[in-house]
């Protein structure tokens, strides 16, 4: 899509907000759903990228640590893929007051079977099995989410497909705000999706997700790659070689359309495949060798990263700073519409 997302000014840069939850390190799907674009934009947007560690805490009450433990995980996967934090700010959601004051004022202008109507938080409910039991914090999450990316003004929103309901639900609260107090302090925000939005987990079942235990870590041993790509799911019925296979919902060939430069090439293997006489074995070594080419150097990286987590602290501590004061910026405007400024 363009860049020019609509903002206040046409002509001044996006405003880039995203992140992730740190409840693991991150995957494939991450990378190829929104850190490459992240790695590009940061050239051309002002881009903010939060480790949202307060919304990871609405589904892991009681394993708290796990979050906490993984804010440093996810900063070296960003160090490692290219983020640069000189150029991109790299800040911690629970740092930032703020935010859950912003939440608070957006928490009034939706009502709960709004939330409840959200097909993202109803599908994360069944696979977490909450069932009724779910925390309010977690059904609510999607306001703090448009909080992050509203008290930044961001223009334009990085994201994977499972996040297309909370963009909506960000506009919507946008509007609404702004229609209340009857100024435009809020902006609107567009998604940014990649070319593979969506991508399965090895299982082929749900997308790939930390949560899951169906994901290649991008800081994985070769080993581990290997195991991964092994245990991909192909086609049950294509038991002999000679057979003819189905590509569509196969995952090896899911991952090769997502990460194999040579198209062309990826698309006569299908051909090959449906025909027949074709393994999979021989699909998975040369969708083994891509991801172990893609994921080495950014490995190393990461390891080398890993040693100082020091200096990686101070960097999360700086970009926290300077994303501090841009939120209180658009808190004060915020306040100020709702006559919150008493003294
Ligand atoms: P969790 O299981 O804890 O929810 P996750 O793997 O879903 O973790 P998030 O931190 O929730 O990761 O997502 C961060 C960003 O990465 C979001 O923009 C999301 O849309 C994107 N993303 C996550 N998984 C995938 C995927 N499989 N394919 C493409 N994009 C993805
Ligand atoms: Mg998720």
């Amino acid at each position: 899509m363009s860049l020019n997302a609509s903002s206040s000014n046409p002509t001044s840069p996006p405003i880039v907000l995203t992140g992730d939850r740190p409840t693991g390190p991150l995957h494939l799907g991450h990378y190829i759903g929104s850190l490459k674009a992240r790695v590009e934009l940061q050239n051309t947007a002002r881009q903010f990228i939060l480790l949202a560690d307060t919304q990871a805490m609405t589904d892991n009450v009681g394993r708290h640590q796990r979050v906490t433990e993984n804010v440093m995980e996810v900063a070296l996967d960003y160090l490692a893929v290219g983020i640069d934090p000189e150029k991109s700010t790299i800040f911690i959601q629970s740092q930032i007051r703020e935010l859950y004051e912003l939440s608070m004022v957006l928490l009034n202008l939706v009502t709960v079977s709004r939330l409840e109507r959200n097909p993202t938080i109803k599908e994360e409910i069944r696979l977490r099995g909450f069932e009724r039991d779910i925390p309010a914090g977690f059904l609510t999450y999607p306001v703090s989410q448009a909080a992050d990316i509203t008290a930044f003004k961001a223009t334009l929103v990085p994201v994977g497909h499972d996040q297309l309901p909370m963009i909506e639900q960000t506009n919507e609260l946008v509007r609404r705000f702004n229609n209340v107090v009857g100024q435009d302090i809020l902006v609107e925000c567009k998604e940014m999706l990649s070319a593979t939005s969506r991508l399965p987990g090895i299982d082929g079942k749900a997308k790939m997700s930390k949560s899951l235990g169906n994901s290649i870590q991008l800081g994985a041993t070769p080993a581990e790659i290997k195991k991964a790509v092994n245990a991909m799911y192909t086609d049950p019925n294509h038991l002999r070689v000679e057979d003819p296979g189905q590509v569509e919902g196969n995952v090896v060939f899911t991952f090769l359309d997502a990460f194999d430069p040579n198209k062309e090439e990826v698309e006569e293997l299908k051909a090959h495949y449906r025909r027949g006489g074709l393994g999979d074995s021989v699909v998975k070594r040369r969708l083994e060798a891509q991801l172990q080419a893609m994921i080495e150097p950014i490995r190393t990286r990461r390891e080398e990263f890993a040693k100082d987590k020091g200096e990686v602290l101070a960097m999360l501590k700086r970009g926290t700073e300077r994303a501090r004061a841009v939120a209180a910026q658009t808190l004060s405007e915020v306040n100020a519409a709702m006559g919150l400024n008493y003294f």
